[in-house]
């Protein structure tokens, strides 16, 4: 329809609706959708999951949804006209008129009680702890107030739970942490006493032990008289068990110092190439009994400042290794050269060789890899694990490259000057 032949029409409308004929059917028309709304209000209230009362100025409920009446376990009648002070626990009841009259003074939205633990009081006297928001409601000129009503039992149950279980988890804490403290020093102390025990035993076993070799040695040299081949037999017996029991001993002490950091490095400069030349003739005998060959490639012959009966020990853990692992008729090599600030020095060999998965075990206490060396097995396990220590003590690293059946190569990095901090000690040695 266009709107010139609608207008007529809009025009005759109107005027009915504005002739005095029109008005029953107005209102009629205005009651029906009052009604719609209030209904469609009426469920929205009913469906609210929290209870909602309105009160008027005397403390009267004057108006609740379904949420209300379940939680309060009143009815619905019981509850319209109800003191509202009779859903407020007994104990604060008789202070309670005096909120309502501060609130009405003072009218806005906000929470009841803000701070407090606020509990309602159900029909049958039971409490229940609840959130209320409050909010002014004019109803036909008369003011009345809104309570919005939440019931917090569940919430607070979690709520408790889980303080009860973090409380229990700190105690629980605590507890372990004590006895960790308590373990600790107890670990603390055993270690002092081992490590007093081990300085102590040190002169009681190596006395004896040296007496054993000094006197071994002198029978072997037959000075007092001519031995027999069993007797010569029996003598090699004590004096090759009795240097390795003076040897593990030795070991275990220098590592027992070093772990309780009682070990201190004596710091001189030195010529590195002479310092290996003492080694080697430390070796020369057993390399000569297995006719293994030994060479000295490039050499660096300048100066190292560092703790040179230490850089001895090392060398030596290394050589002996390499003579002990190569089979008759091999190769033992060692080369060092200077680069930057750092000695680099490589022990070789054409030994029995090491797996990789063991390259890393080797360096552990009292570890020897138990097929790789083909029966020989005379060591302590401790060689490696002091030379690794007495290195990084210097502030250089040892490494290792080695595959079974082709030899072994151990490289030990040491700076020339010494390390740049120096090492913590507590005590000369
Ligand atoms: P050990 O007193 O047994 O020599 P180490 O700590 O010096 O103790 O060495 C640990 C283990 O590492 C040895 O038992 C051996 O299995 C292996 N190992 C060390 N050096 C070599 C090498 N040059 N060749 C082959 N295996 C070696």
């Amino acid at each position: 329809m266009r709107l010139d032949d609608a207008l007529p029409h809009l025009r005759e409308r109107l005027l009915y609706l504005l002739s005095p004929k029109s008005q029953p059917a107005r209102n009629t028309q205005i009651a029906a959708a009052e009604a719609r709304a209030e209904t469609r209000f009426r469920n929205l209230l009913e469906a609210a999951p929290d209870g909602i009362l309105e009160v008027d100025q005397q403390g009267n409920i004057t108006l609740l949804n379904q949420a209300a009446e379940k939680m309060f376990g009143y009815s619905r009648d019981e509850l319209l006209g109800l003191k509202v002070e009779k859903l407020v626990p007994d104990s604060v009841r008789p202070q309670h008129h005096r909120h309502r009259d501060n609130y009405t003074s003072h009218p806005q939205v906000r929470p009841m009680g803000s701070g407090l633990q606020l509990k309602a009081q159900r029909k049958d006297g039971s409490l229940f702890p609840v959130e209320i928001s409050l909010s002014p409601n004019m109803v036909d000129g008369e003011f009345h107030v809104i309570a919005l009503i939440r019931d917090i039992s569940e919430r607070k149950q979690a709520e408790d739970h889980l303080r009860a279980v973090r409380e229990q988890y700190t105690t629980e804490l605590a507890a372990k942490n004590q006895e960790l403290e308590r373990r600790n020093r107890e670990i603390e102390q055993a270690n002092r006493l081992k490590s007093e025990f081990m300085a102590s035993m040190s002169h009681e076993l190596r006395t004896p032990l040296h007496t054993i070799i000094g006197f071994s040695e002198l029978l072997t040299e037959e000075i007092e008289g001519p031995l027999n081949e069993k007797q010569k037999r029996f003598l090699g017996h004590i004096l090759r068990d009795s240097s390795h029991l003076l040897e593990l001993i030795n070991e275990v002490l220098d590592l027992s110092k070093i772990e309780s950091g009682r070990l201190a490095l004596q710091f001189t400069s030195f010529n590195f190439s002479e310092c290996v030349q003492e080694v080697l003739t430390g070796i020369q005998q057993r390399a000569i009994a297995k006719e293994i060959r030994i060479e000295q490639r490039a050499m660096y012959d300048g100066p190292l400042y560092a703790d040179r009966l230490r850089v001895k020990e090392s060398l030596y853990n290394l050589l002996s290794n390499a003579v002990k692992f190569t089979p008759d008729h091999g190769t033992v090599w060692i080369e060092s050269s200077a680069h930057g600030g750092s000695l680099v020095i490589t022990v070789g060999d054409t030994g029995v060789g090491i797996p990789s998965e063991e390259h890393a075990n080797i360096f552990e206490k009292f570890y020897q890899v138990g097929n790789t060396t083909a029966g020989v097995r005379e060591g302590t396990g401790l060689g490696l694990p002091i030379t690794k220590q007495l290195v990084e003590m210097h502030g250089g690293h040892i490494s290792v490259k080695s595959q079974p059946q082709q030899g072994s190569e151990f490289a030990l990095t040491l700076p020339l000057q010494g390390p740049s901090t120096p090492p913590t000690v507590d005590e000369p040695q």
